[in-house]
């Protein structure tokens, strides 16, 4: 009995004498701890994901680039976790849902979390607090990584009820494909541009506006559509993806006193990864790149933006094997689904040294959350 007694005397001692925990970037931060960083806070945050965006894409992006990449410019460097509630390998869905609401959900589920229930997202955080929003992708704007941040959905795949969520949301700027899930609706006659024009949203497209001259108009909410369907991929012609990235920070950057919140989303280096098509994975990555430079540009005159480039996912198990030379690469794919490799975030701007360590996928969230919403 005595030497029990000793032993807890002796472990109450040393507990005291631990030193203070410290801030570890494995562990889910408690709110407290945000609350008393002293560090710089940013304004405004862009958020930009690279759909499938693994070390190896990013390497062979760089040596098909003459050795050289944009996202060498950011100042701090992070990997996250990016496995789901359900499954190792998450899916686009519950990727972007942990980026978007800070938890871990299941593969396929939008917005909801484990139970089906509704979490609220940064967008509508940022919204009510006064901070302007938008989304620029090279998907259909109702594909999974930008509906995460919208919509509240068992199934990524329903187009037609995310398209409705999407006029929930009132984000201020809305850029990506997908028209045909407004105007020719399967599962209702609903004439979703007209809801949205109801709505207070100013709606125009790739056929009525080329971007090149499109003169973005001063109204509070725009949404712009940039095809029918999906986008072209880069080698078919689409080059809108840095024009609209810049047009959005305009358009985004004096619209509310709080700031802004812009999510990003070089949607088809996913899609290069599940065609097995090393070509494709280059071709969107460098398109990708020359955006985060126009960004990281914007930021570095800025001063009050946090720039954040990540991924949801690796896609493809994509390789570069020996027999490679620097501008010719010998690829290689394990399979044509994702993968459960870490991945890297890369950061710029005030906040950014919060990025640094190993961290879960959902601590993205969490950093953003309370850079933007904590109390100094
Ligand atoms: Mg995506
Ligand atoms: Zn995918």
């Amino acid at each position: 009995m005595k030497k029990i007694n000793l032993f807890i005397i002796i472990c109450f001692l040393m507990s005291c004498a631990a030193p203070k925990k410290q801030i570890n970037a494995n562990q889910v931060i408690p709110k407290s701890e945000y609350a008393n960083l002293k560090i710089d806070r940013p304004k405004n945050i862009i958020l930009m994901i690279g759909d499938g965006m693994g070390l190896g894409q990013i390497t062979a992006g760089m040596y098909m680039n003459n050795n050289c990449l944009e996202l060498e410019r950011c100042t701090n460097i992070g990997i996250h976790k990016s496995y789901s509630a359900d499954d190792l390998i998450t899916d686009s869905a519950a990727g972007a849902t942990a980026f978007a609401s800070g938890i871990k959900t299941k593969n396929g589920y939008l917005g909801l979390d484990t139970f089906g229930r509704y979490v609220g997202t940064i967008m509508d955080k940022a919204t009510s607090k006064d901070m302007a929003t938008g989304l620029v992708v090279t998907s259909t704007i109702v594909h999974a990584t930008p509906a995460a941040f919208y919509a509240h959905q068992k199934d990524r795949d329903n187009y037609e009820d995310i398209a409705k969520d999407m006029l929930k949301s009132n984000s201020n700027l809305l850029i990506g494909g997908g028209q045909k899930y407004f105007t020719r609706r399967k599962t209702d006659s609903i004439d979703l541009i007209q809801t949205m024009i109801d709505s207070g949203y100013t709606v125009t497209d790739y056929f009525q506006n080329d971007l090149e001259q499109f003169t973005f108009p001063e109204v509070d909410k725009l949404c712009y559509f940039t095809a029918d369907g999906d986008p072209l991929p880069v080698s078919k012609g689409r080059t809108y993806l840095p024009l609209a990235t810049k047009k959005a920070i305009q358009f985004l950057k004096n619209k509310r006193k709080k700031g802004f919140f812009l999510m990003i989303e070089g949607s088809q280096i996913d899609w290069g990864g599940h065609a097995n098509e090393a070509d494709y994975i280059i071709t969107e990555m460098l398109d990708f790149n020359q955006t985060i430079g126009d960004v990281l540009d914007f930021a570095r005159q800025d001063k009050n933006t946090l720039v954040i480039i990540t991924a949801d996912h690796e896609t493809g198990g994509f390789a570069i094997n020996p027999g490679s030379i620097m501008g010719q690469l010998k690829t290689a794919f394990t399979t044509k689904k994702h993968t459960a490799a870490m991945i890297p975030v890369f950061a710029f701007g005030p906040g950014a040294q919060l990025f640094n360590g190993i961290y879960e996928n959902t601590e993205i969230y969490s950093k953003m959350n309370a850079l933007l919403f904590y109390p100094n």
